[in-house]
Formats: C-alpha cells, sequence, structure tokens
C-alpha cells in the first residue's frame, strides 16, 4: 500500500516539468512502483476527477467550503486563512503553509475512499459532511499532501499531463515502448475510463485490452471528421463510394439502449438522459434487445423546420424541463449504429451498419416523429456535381453543410481520420471553414466594454504535444449581451500567470487556464511575427487567423477537441 504523500511528491514532479517527454518517463516510474488499484486511483486524481465524466460523480466543493474546512481541520481561524488565501491566490500554497503535521499516516487508498465519500455524500446536510469529512484527511495530512490534496478537490492541480500522456507512459510500463500506445488508446476510445484502462492493463496485461467492444451504458469516444475547402478534394482522400450525408446543426447524441434502461451520452460522455424525455420515450419503442446509436438531436418549430443550436441549447438545464420539451421540440437524426444485440459493430463498414440501422428503424418507427434517418445519398467520391447539389440541398433545409463519409469505414471511436469528411460553407469571400478555439486570455476593454474584456486570446490545440497555441485576437462579433456575459463565463478560470500548457507571446490583461472553447471565423490565414501556431516549422513566424470574428460558444466541446494546428496546416498549404 503506498502512501499518498509518493503520488504527492509525483504531482510535484510533475508540476515542475513542461517537457511532455520527462513527464512521461516520471509517470512510466510511478506507475512500475504500485499497485493496479492505485494506477486506476492516480489516473482519476491525473485528470482531477475521481470517477468517468460519464459517471457524474463530483466533489462538489467550493472555495468557501474549502477554506471553512482547512479552518476546523487545522484549528485555525478563518480570517487568517481567507487573508493568506489572498495574497497567494492559491489555497493549496494557504494549506502547505499552516500544517504543522509529520506523522506520515494516509494512503493513497484511503485518501481517494474519503474523496468518493466526499462526493458521495448528496442532499440535506451533504455540506456540513463534506466539510467534516475533508476536515479529517487535512488533519491527517503532511504540508506537501495538502497541497496537492486541496488542488485536487478544487481542480487546480494544472499539472499538465494530458490523457495521451497517460497512456504512453502506461505503454512504456507494459511494453517498454510507446509500441502499445495503439491498443491502450483504442481501449480508452471505447471505455472512455483512463482509470478502467490502467486497471485492466496493469492486472492483466496489455492483450486483455485489444480489440475491446463497446458496451451498453458505457459511451464511446465519437468518431471525429477531417474537413475539405473544395469539394474536389474529396476524391483525393477516400476513393470508395461516398455517403453524402446533411450535417445537423444540433447537439451529437450517443443512445444506449440497454435491456432496462435507455441512457444518452453527450460527446463530453455527461449523462444527458434526464433532458430529452421526450426523446427516451420515443428511443424505447424500438424493438431491440439493446444497441447504440448515434445521431444528432436538432431542435425544430411548429412547422417541423430545423432550427439552428443556439435554439437547442436551451433544453440544456435543470428546471422545467417538461416545459421546455413541449416548447422546444427536437428531431433526432441517427447516422451510425454501433453495437446491436449484444454484437459490436465497430469492425462493420458503414454501409453495413447504415444498412442495419435502417432495418431496425423502419421495423415499428416508420412514422416516428422524433427519430428520422439522417437523410444521405450514396454517391461516387469523384462525382463533384452531385455532391454539390446534396449541398446545397442540405444548407437549404438548415443543415450546415454535409458530412461526407467512406461507405466501406469501420467505426474508429475517438478517430479524426479521412473516413468522414465535413464540408461547410459561407457563400461570401471568406475563409471557407470555422475553428474552434481555446481562450487562453483577455484584454481589458475600454469604453462601452469597459467593465468586460475588450478581446480574447484564443488558441489552437496540439495533442501530440498536448499544448495550445496563440492562434488570434477575437473582439468582433459578440453582441451586447455576450460582451456583458464574458467576465462570468471566463473568469472562473483566471490564473495568476500563463498556464504551462499555453504557448504565447503576446501580453495579455488576464491568462485563462485553456477550458473555453468558441467557434470563430475569419478573413483568411496568414503569417504573424506574434503568435505560435507551428512557429517551428514556418520559422518566419506563425500561422494566425485575420479578422476574426466570434460566431458562438461551444459547450459541447471540451478543449482537447478544438481545430488541431494539423488541420489548420492542411487549410494553409491549400490556401
Ligand atoms: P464539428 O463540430 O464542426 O467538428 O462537426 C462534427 C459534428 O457534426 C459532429 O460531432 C456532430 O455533432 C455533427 N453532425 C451533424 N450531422 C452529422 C452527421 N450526419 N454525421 C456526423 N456528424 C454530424
Amino acid at each position: 500500500m503506498r502512501k499518498f504523500k509518493e503520488l504527492a511528491e509525483l504531482f510535484q514532479e510533475l508540476e515542475k516539468t513542461s517537457s511532455n517527454l520527462k513527464m512521461i518517463d516520471i509517470l512510466a516510474d510511478f506507475l512500475k512502483k504500485i499497485s493496479p488499484e492505485e494506477g486506476k486511483i492516480t489516473a482519476y486524481l491525473l485528470q482531477g476527477k475521481i470517477a468517468p465524466d460519464y459517471q457524474g460523480l463530483e466533489l462538489g466543493l467550493a472555495e468557501k467550503l474549502v477554506i471553512r474546512s482547512l479552518a476546523l481541520g487545522l484549528k485555525e481561524d478563518i480570517n487568517k486563512i481567507e487573508k493568506l488565501y489572498k495574497e497567494t491566490g492559491d489555497l493549496g500554497l494557504v494549506a502547505e503553509k499552516l500544517i504543522k503535521n509529520t506523522k506520515e499516516e494516509l494512503t493513497i487508498k484511503e485518501v481517494f475512499e474519503e474523496l468518493k465519500k466526499i462526493a458521495l455524500s448528496q442532499g440535506k446536510g451533504s455540506q456540513e459532511r463534506k466539510l467534516q469529512l475533508l476536515a479529517i484527511l487535512i488533519k491527517k495530512s503532511l504540508p506537501i499532501e495538502a497541497k496537492y490534496l486541496i488542488r485536487s478537490v478544487l481542480g487546480t492541480l494544472r499539472l499538465g499531463a494530458s490523457d495521451m500522456t497517460f497512456l504512453y507512459a502506461l505503454s512504456k510500463v507494459l511494453t517498454g515502448s510507446k509500441e502499445g500506445k495503439k491498443i491502450l488508446e483504442h481501449a480508452f476510445n471505447v471505455l472512455s475510463d483512463l482509470g478502467q484502462v490502467a486497471y485492466i492493463a496493469l492486472s492483466s496485461g496489455i492483450d486483455k485490452l485489444k480489440n475491446l467492444d463497446p458496451q451498453v451504458g458505457i459511451p464511446v469516444r465519437m468518431m471525429l471528421a477531417q474537413r475539405v475547402k473544395e469539394i474536389k478534394e474529396i476524391k483525393e482522400n477516400i476513393k470508395n463510394d461516398v455517403f453524402v450525408e446533411v450535417k445537423y446543426d444540433g447537439e451529437r447524441v450517443q443512445a444506449h439502449l440497454g435491456d432496462k434502461e435507455i441512457f444518452l451520452y453527450s460527446r463530453r460522455h455527461e449523462n444527458i438522459t434526464h433532458q430529452f424525455p421526450d426523446l427516451v420515450s420515443e428511443l424505447r419503442k424500438i424493438n431491440v434487445k439493446n444497441a447504440i446509436l448515434e445521431g444528432e438531436v436538432v431542435a425544430i418549430d411548429k412547422n417541423g423546420n430545423l432550427q439552428p443550436f443556439q435554439i437547442l441549447m436551451q433544453r440544456r438545464r435543470k428546471y422545467d424541463i417538461i416545459e421546455y420539451s413541449q416548447k422546444i421540440p427536437i428531431v433526432y437524426f441517427v447516422f451510425d449504429l454501433i453495437y446491436l444485440n449484444g454484437k459490436s459493430l465497430i469492425q462493420e463498414p458503414l454501409d453495413k451498419r447504415k444498412e442495419k440501422l435502417e432495418e431496425i428503424l423502419s421495423n415499428k418507427l416508420k412514422e416516428s416523429e422524433k427519430i428520422k434517418l439522417a437523410k444521405y445519398e450514396k454517391v461516387k467520391s469523384n462525382d463533384e456535381d452531385r455532391i454539390e447539389k446534396l449541398f446545397i440541398e442540405a444548407i437549404k433545409i438548415g443543415g450546415e453543410g454535409v458530412m461526407i463519409k467512406d461507405s466501406k469505414s469501420i467505426y474508429e471511436a475517438g478517430v479524426r481520420a479521412w473516413r468522414w469528411i465535413k464540408f461547410k460553407k459561407d457563400y461570401k469571400d471568406e475563409l471557407v471553414d470555422t475553428f474552434d478555439v481555446v481562450v487562453i486570455g483577455g484584454i481589458y476593454g475600454t469604453g462601452k466594454r469597459a467593465k468586460t474584456y475588450g478581446s480574447l486570446l484564443v488558441a489552437l490545440y496540439d495533442p501530440k504535444k498536448n499544448k495550445y497555441y496563440s492562434f488570434t485576437k477575437v473582439g468582433a462579433g459578440f453582441t451586447d449581451e455576450d460582451l456583458e456575459n464574458l467576465p462570468k463565463i471566463l473568469d472562473k478560470y483566471k490564473i495568476k500567470e500563463k498556464s504551462k500548457l499555453v504557448e504565447a507571446e503576446i501580453d495579455v490583461d488576464v491568462w485563462f487556464e485553456p477550458k473555453v472553447v468558441m467557434e470563430i471565423k475569419g478573413a483568411d490565414l496568414t503569417i504573424s511575427p506574434v503568435h505560435t501556431v507551428l512557429k517551428d516549422k514556418i520559422k518566419k513566424g506563425g500561422i494566425a487567423l485575420r479578422f476574426p470574428r466570434f460566431i458562438r460558444w461551444r459547450d459541447d466541446k471540451d478543449p482537447t477537441q478544438a481545430t488541431t494546428i494539423d488541420e489548420v496546416y492542411e487549410i494553409y498549404k491549400r490556401q
């Protein structure tokens, strides 16, 4: 049984390094020493979680409560703690400073069990219970333990080790190199649970994770699409026939139909079942033993016309769910089937999956108002005229464009490959596509914008290095209301110094943790001496977006799902 101190020391070491390769080595050395159970815990705590996202288990500890817990656990005056917090801006440091305990007591397992108890305390009186439980842990902590314990519970660890860093380290432990990474990554894409992957790999070996099948009730990381600027590029990337399908402007939903229960998962694996009672009751009518479907939920108006994403977002709420399900009706446009009656279909080609999907939907649900097949047509990948026509039709009915899918492709969980291609278009002479960027900094406004930010520094993601590179500054496209809301959306991610995940050379008034994703559009890509996207490769400067404009927030995307530097490089080359 390993001491919690060792985990705290690991966190300290990771905190000090910004090199991903070094982080992999540090993590691998640690994983070699610990048990599978401890490996699982390490994975969760590194992610700042205590369970995979889909379980929705959260600690629910706000700063105020942690301050009270510290006061109770350390028998210190609350004012003193608040004062120290004001000075340092980090309750982890405050705890470290105030703790006198020198007795090594806590084990990794014990700390995790207690954190789970904190998360599971819900309902009446739970805040007090959480406070007491945390106070007991604090009392037993060494200074270094308390520092990382507090940061863990507040979600402010910011070590910079990504899920992929962890999987590399795991591969190193199991195969001595990065050889096992592919298997591990696939397992992670299917299980969506880093802790469970670590546990299985460390206890049963990597072979146990080979060709893992999806399971009903556990969200599969969703397959992603590449993008093209012109239709003629499609045939260069896909040789087989393609399905040209409407790209609906809604929310991607994976529906798990179990023997008894139905679950709906978002792209970020949140369990959103409760938000769509109208869809759940309709899904119950599908005549299968079990299945996993994928599609887009779209809002419609009284006449059945498709409504934009923003309208659907009003259905994301805690209260008045039934009222809003009547006020904003939806349609679920299903486009994939990855599991049916006890069998995985992820290795089956898309045309087979579509066939089965049509079979199960045509049985009973032919007339369903709420569940429809996504509209598509099968064409040759070089039939540019037909694709163009389908694209125009898609736009006419309220789609964002089209998705072009290789008819022979398997379902590659979590992967963005040239099997699915998205094609969106703006009719103006501007840059064709939009970018999902991560907000990393803010510049205070003046005049009308005095109480908010005048512009935001935004970045693209590099999954290989797990870093965010500055791409442009966005000040246009916001409505007055958007502007007013900026501090409310962003200020909780304010940090004192630039995050070590961020590569930026511009000065800003405020740095943010790279958390919030928004969609922007611009005129063209250019080389800029101040931005850092692919600066190493291009030398003269980094790739930057000119005349950017805010389009909308992308709450459905996690920062690691933002547009990548490689995607932008492709667009830049073509330009
Ligand atoms: P983007 O969010 O622009 O990267 O585009 C990918 C998203 O388009 C997916 O995650 C889906 O939410 C959405 N989408 C809409 N229609 C389809 C479709 N027919 N097939 C696949 N994805 C679709």
